[in-house]
């Protein structure tokens, strides 16, 4: 490929960007400004419950990103406004009904399984997949079914920047849930596909799910973009840092008098990455190889 194509940031409108996810924002647009990417951003807002106030949340988000200095290259893209690109991609897949609920699922599942990644996520063990059409008439009597792609056992490599070569299975994993709603693992692999993504660089919370995304993007006929997992926060307990606690927002330490540059500063510290006061001095500082330095992988614990 000629042109080194786009990274982007993607965050959900739930609720306003803490350090963690502002520091992930500055990584991933350093990993694509340094090497000559557009840098796209998109809202994933297609989960209604919990962004009904997604609009304004996803506004300020955006004016946080500006605060830093992080620019974009247009248009911002907002998942809810591309069902129908969602609804396509599903139609041209191998899918199944299915009706399991959550609990179910936890029952028939064995314990975490050997994907990449110390999380939780637990393959599918297939329950619907084998359902006879009887079966599913009677289920969808009383049940709305989720839909789920049959990925016949694959399993799929993907490069990681930091982590190098994860393999991990694929499951037979949620296209779109019950309420109708496209699930998050399909909307991304649409939308990083459809807009030329080349480099995913995001919480490594997600690295588990990289294996699953690339091969639905090599299902749907869309390269595999490269992936660069970084550290999350964490709180004093040593858990994923979230807006409970405390003052971690950027619109939270300005009240207490720490300014965007300020902000921007702790979170170079946090990466062994150079100071500066905007994001574009902290591009032309930075030295070749330092975004590969051990502190962007390890975990901030934020004091
Ligand atoms: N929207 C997801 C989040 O805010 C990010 C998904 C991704 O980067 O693939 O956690």
């Amino acid at each position: 490929m000629d042109r080194p194509g786009a990274g982007r940031f993607a965050p959900s409108p739930t609720s306003d960007l803490h350090l963690g996810n502002l520091r992930t924002a500055l990584l991933a647009w350093l990993w694509a400004r340094s090497q000559g990417r557009d840098f796209l951003l998109r809202i994933e807002d297609l989960d209604q419950q919990r962004v009904a106030a997604a609009p304004e949340v996803a506004r300020r988000q955006l004016d946080d990103l500006q605060a830093l200095g992080l620019d974009w290259d247009p248009p911002v893209v907002r998942q809810g406004e591309r069902i129908e690109l969602y609804r396509q991609a599903i139609a041209g897949l191998e899918t199944y009904e299915c009706f399991c609920t959550r609990r179910e699922i936890a029952e028939a599942s064995q314990a975490p399984n050997g994907g990449p990644g110390a999380t939780s996520w637990r393959p599918y063990p297939g329950t619907c997949a084998r359902l006879t059409s009887f079966q599913r008439d009677q289920r969808r009597l009383t049940r709305a079914p989720a839909l789920r792609v049959r990925a016949h056992d694959a399993r799929q490599t993907v490069h990681d920047v930091h982590a190098g070569s994860i393999t991990g299975p694929v499951d037979d994993f949620v296209l779109q849930r019950a309420d109708g709603t496209p699930a998050y693992n399909l909307a991304v692999v649409v939308d990083d596909g459809l807009q030329g993504i080349t480099q995913v660089t995001r919480g490594d919370d997600l690295l588990d799910s990289a294996p699953r995304q690339a091969w639905l993007a090599r299902q749907l006929g869309h390269p595999v973009p490269e992936y660069v997992h970084v550290s999350l926060a964490l709180n004093a307990q040593g858990k994923r840092l979230a807006k409970r606690d405390g003052a971690v927002t950027l619109a939270d330490l300005q009240a207490h008098g720490v300014g965007a540059s300020q902000v921007l500063r702790r979170l170079c510290r946090s990466a062994g990455l150079p100071e500066a006061d905007t994001a574009a001095e902290v591009l032309a500082a930075l030295a070749p190889g330092q975004l590969d330095n051990p502190l962007v992988w390890r975990a901030w614990t934020v004091a």
